[in-house]
């Protein structure tokens, strides 16, 4: 990539040069006005300067992503957007069981032949509002989308079985929904079962720190048979509760942004993407870039299979157009040009494969150390 110098990156952010070579002289580096800087100058100083960076100027893309998601939204554009439920829960506990009940109850008619559909997230009405459900194929991939600082979800629910109790995974779950800090919900499944006993269940969780509403905590339980659709109704009605505290919001007037939450080769469709919009309003044709892969949206299905050209926020869509598969969690976002998406990724892999040449090269180094 073209180099530039202190002089040049003073002007394109609107800085006086002395406060660049300034800042650079405390981080211990001297530089004068045509100083070349390096990448993760640049990143520095574009982070003390706090500034929006235009996309042109900086060099990694991935700060900038960063950087304008931390950009103050403008108020008056915020919009108020579904919520992103996730259900978690140790396995055989009844996930999928109660994801596929409140489907079933929720789509309608016409939509119903889609419903085998598994793109991961599903939307459904309930009383007239769209709710997101992601299906959380393993906390792995939730682990990954953490560590790369993707927040996708607004409200957990932890399903855990009265006959069974608090499992590894139960507690997974809570350390996963607290770490994101986001408010849980907890259903009790399985009471159609002889052997259930939800005070257990209660008693158990509140040794995790997750303390039932009745016994004086701020957490709500609610007793269900995912399988029988007993408490369902009651479970959603408490999660649209907890829902509207959160206030959710997004800007649908701007480019696309979100998350990965699943991606696969597809023999005949090539790489196929399932990605959770988050801001702004993904459409057909636009131009998207996710870590070192991109292209242009081809395609765009919703969970049911049908084709739309428009998701706004929260909208979980599966699209196809990109070049390569990209990874579970990672970010998205779309431009107005698919030559500046093409150039993203195509920066994003140089520096990708100049890593991979530097930790080779590094362990060469260490075998030779071996050798002597
Ligand atoms: P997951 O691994 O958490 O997705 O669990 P599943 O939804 O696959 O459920 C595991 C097993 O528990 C299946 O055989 C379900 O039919 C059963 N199951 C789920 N919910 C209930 C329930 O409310 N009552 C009863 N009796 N069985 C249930
Ligand atoms: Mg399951």
């Amino acid at each position: 990539s073209d180099a530039i110098t202190v002089g040049q990156l003073a002007q394109l952010l609107h800085k006086n040069s002395s406060e660049i070579i300034k800042f650079l002289f405390m981080m211990g580096n001297m530089s004068t006005i045509n100083t070349v800087l390096s990448d993760e100058d640049i990143e520095l100083i574009c982070m003390n300067f706090n500034v929006e960076v235009h996309k042109e100027v900086v060099v990694d893309e991935d700060d900038i992503e960063e950087q304008l998601q931390n950009v103050e939204e403008d108020e008056s554009k915020l919009v108020s957007r579904p919520p992103v439920v996730t259900i978690m829960g140790h396995v055989d506990h009844g996930k999928t069981t109660l994801l596929d009940t409140i489907r079933k109850a929720n789509v309608t008619e016409g939509e119903f032949g889609g419903i085998t559909q598994h793109i991961g997230a599903y939307q459904v009405s309930l009383k007239g509002r769209k709710v997101t459900f992601l299906d959380t194929p393993g906390h792995e991939a939730f682990t990954a989308m953490r560590a790369r600082g993707a927040e996708v979800t607004d409200i957990v629910i932890i399903v855990v079985a009265a006959d069974d109790g608090v499992m590894p995974q139960t507690k997974e779950a809570v350390d996963h929904a607290k770490a994101a800090g986001v408010p849980i919900v907890v259903a009790v499944n399985k009471i159609d079962k002889p052997g259930a006993n939800p005070d257990r269940i209660m008693s158990e969780m509140s040794e995790l720190g997750i303390m039932p509403e009745e016994w004086g905590g701020d957490t709500i339980f609610t007793q269900v048979s995912a399988k029988k659709g007993t408490g369902v109704p009651e479970l959603l009605e408490t999660m649209l509760l907890v829902a509207d505290m959160q206030e959710l919001k997004a800007n649908p007037d701007t480019n696309a942004s979100g998350t990965v939450i699943e991606a696969k080769l597809d023999k005949g469709r090539g790489p196929v993407a399932t990605l959770l919009v988050q801001r702004g309003t993904l459409q057909t044709g636009d131009s998207v870039v996710v870590g070192t892969s991109y292209g242009r949206v081809r395609k765009m299905t919703n969970d049911r299979g049908m084709e739309i050209k428009h998701a706004e926020p929260s909208c979980p869509v599966e699209i196809i157009g990109l070049n390569e598969v990209p990874r579970a969690g990672d970010v998205f976002m779309s431009y107005d040009s698919y030559k500046k998406a093409a150039e993203i990724a195509g920066h994003r892999l140089d520096k990708q494969i100049e890593k991979e040449r530097n930790s080779s090269s590094a362990m060469s180094l260490e075998d030779l150390a071996k050798k002597i």
